[in-house]
């Protein structure tokens, strides 16, 4: 379930009682899976915010539920009488009766933690950069605190104090629409080639969505790498000797940063100069 539709299900609403079926998920609350369903029942959950892999449900008392959603962690919303899903791991019901807040997660590399005092933004995520579809996404900040970094572009593309949401498929693909090399200095490219690696690297996010998914946390949420429809439309992620759709030439396949960068010889030239290679 995406923010906007947890937004309307749950904003306004109490919390009778929760109750924990497996405590991995709340294990960053130190005091125990009791303790957390405890601290929770009795508030009332505001407008719940995104962030990267986070999300947050503020209540109004100022404090806030915040999620990890990990690999495969996802809320939904249930009637109390409807069979669980499997790998259900926290209930939540409500004094109003109506629907039950469910989070599920197979592999629990996330979890549920409360925020103290975490209502605006907690301080555990403070530090994470917004994503390109955050309404308050600012792509020319974005480029003017790249453009002061003494890096490469792709190196800051993955960076998530910078902008978050952007993984390595994502950033080759976005370099290949630009015509960028991944090692480009990112203190000596153009403001303007820069905005252009940035709306690249949203446009391709974008038909992601369009093509494997329904929202963008379904994009961080269900799609793991290149999978299903997406897989068929990568200029060169994972195309290492296809030919590039723009000029024919072979992709390659570089090392970076222990992993891939793929990248057209052509369209992408190795940058004279200063460049980050991995
Ligand atoms: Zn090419």
């Amino acid at each position: 379930m995406v923010r906007r539709g947890l937004a309307a299900g749950i904003t306004g609403r109490r919390v009778l009682a929760v109750q924990v079926l497996h405590p991995r998920p709340v294990r960053r609350h130190l005091p125990g899976p009791e303790h957390f369903a405890a601290e929770l029942t009795g508030r009332t959950f505001a407008e719940p915010c995104r962030r990267g892999k986070y999300l947050w449900l503020p209540f109004d008392d100022g404090d806030a539920l915040l999620a990890h959603l990990g690999m495969s962690g996802q809320f939904r919303l249930d009637e109390a009488t409807a069979p669980l899903l499997p790998n259900t791991r926290v209930l939540v019901d409500f004094a109003d009766g109506d629907a039950q807040l469910r989070f599920v997660d197979q592999r629990m590399f996330g979890g549920l933690s409360l925020s103290p005092g975490g209502a605006r933004l907690p301080a555990e995520i403070a530090h994470i950069a917004r994503d390109p579809f955050d309404p308050e996404f600012d792509a020319h900040e974005v480029v003017a605190r790249l453009r002061r970094k003494r890096t490469g572009i792709k190196r800051a593309l993955l960076d998530q104090q910078l902008v978050s949401g952007i993984g390595n498929i994502y950033a080759d693909e976005a370099l290949w629409l630009a015509r960028t090399h991944y090692a480009r200095a990112t203190a000596t490219i153009p403001t303007r080639k820069a905005l252009e690696v940035v709306t690249a690297a949203t446009a391709v996010m974008r038909t992601a969505l369009g093509q494997g998914g329904t929202s963008f946390d379904s994009l961080y949420v269900n799609v793991n790498g290149a999978s299903g429809y997406f897989d068929r439309s990568l200029a060169v992620y994972g195309q290492e000797g296809r030919p590039c759709p723009r000029c024919g030439s072979p992709v390659r396949r570089e090392a970076f940063m222990n992993r891939s960068a793929f990248r057209c010889p052509r369209c992408q030239r190795t940058p004279h100069g200063d460049a980050y290679a991995g």
